[in-house]
């Protein structure tokens, strides 16, 4: 029987609970189906469902891939509301998810008359949906968006054939600023050092996250670790030559940076990150205000 057959007759009682069900490899973004005993994609993304060019920031197929647990989200194309959950599903000992999708637009509109506001609902959801994936602080990706996007990242990377590096950069001695200026101050420089980050890579291919409290995750897709050198250094010049200024404080702030790219297609997340994170501790070791990058082999 189809393996769609199959999980739909687990789930014949809740019949009247879902519309469309559906399995996904949620990090080459396909629908997949089983044809002769072998799994075929579909052609197409999952993500097309949504009628996007681009892949679903808040995918909860990939947050169930990596937590191995279920989630759930409300989302919604140019007509519907879809409630979806998605599980994971093992498969010839391959990991997939099974979304469950369920149009609920009839209750979204009854929100959006309430608010008399025809657009309430997806304003709604945008802004539910912002709140999982950015940090608060800074605006930017957070680190569980960072753990679901690189692998994402990686994976295209190694079938197009294409570079990508990555970069850590942790700010310099920022427990000074914090105990020079204040915390406020110290929450401050961090938003406008995102927003300079931010400022000086491509918007389409690239994308920084705050990976933890003054450190940064940049990923520069196509990008090769000659030229993902540049760029750090042209960040870490920039931000020496910035001074930011708050009412009448003035604070200068360096930054030490550590580079690392894909290498022969072995590379997963792990590794790019821990390289990364080793060239950013020889860049504070040799004296900080550095980049640090990978030897190329
Ligand atoms: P190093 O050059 O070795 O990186 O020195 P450092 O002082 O930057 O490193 P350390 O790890 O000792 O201190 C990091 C500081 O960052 C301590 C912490 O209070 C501060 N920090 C982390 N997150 C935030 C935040 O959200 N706001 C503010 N204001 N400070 C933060
Ligand atoms: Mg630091
Ligand atoms: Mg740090």
């Amino acid at each position: 029987m189809d393996i769609i057959e199959q999980v739909k007759e687990r789930l014949s009682v809740f019949i009247n609970l879902y519309d469309i069900l559906r399995i996904i490899d949620p990090i080459k973004k396909k629908t997949i189906i089983i044809k002769d005993d072998h799994v075929e994609e579909l052609e197409g993304t999952c993500y097309g469902f949504w009628e996007r060019e681009e892949f679903c920031e808040n995918c909860i197929s990939m947050m169930a891939y990596i937590e191995n647990d279920t989630f759930v989200k409300i989302e919604n194309n140019e007509e519907k509301v879809f409630l979806v959950i998605a599980t994971p599903l093992i498969l010839e000992n391959n990991k997939y998810i099974v979304e469950i999708l369920k149009d609920i637009s009839q209750n979204g509109k009854i929100i959006a008359k309430t608010n008399n506001n025809e657009n309430f609902m997806e304003y709604f959801l945008n802004e539910m949906n912002e709140k999982i994936i950015k940090d608060e602080l800074t605006g930017i990706y957070n680190r569980r968006y960072i753990n679901e996007r690189l692998p994402v990242d990686i994976n295209n990377s190694i079938v197009k054939q294409c570079p990508l590096s990555v970069i850590m950069a942790d700010i310099d001695f920022f427990k000074d600023v914090n105990d020079n200026y204040g915390h406020l101050i110290g929450d401050k420089v961090l938003m406008d050092f995102a927003k300079l980050v931010q400022s000086s890579i491509r918007k389409n291919s690239d994308w920084v996250g705050r990976y933890g409290g003054e450190e940064f995750l940049i990923v520069l897709n196509n990008t090769d670790l000659e030229n993902a050198y540049k760029i750090s250094e042209k960040i870490r010049k920039l931000l020496e030559d910035t001074i930011f200024e708050y009412d009448n404080v003035k604070v200068k702030i360096t930054s030490s940076f550590g580079v690392d790219g894909l290498t022969n297609n072995k590379v997963n997340i792990q590794e790019l990150i821990s390289n990364a994170d080793k060239n950013l501790y020889k860049a504070k070791t040799n004296g900080r205000n550095k980049t640090i990058v990978s030897e190329v082999i």
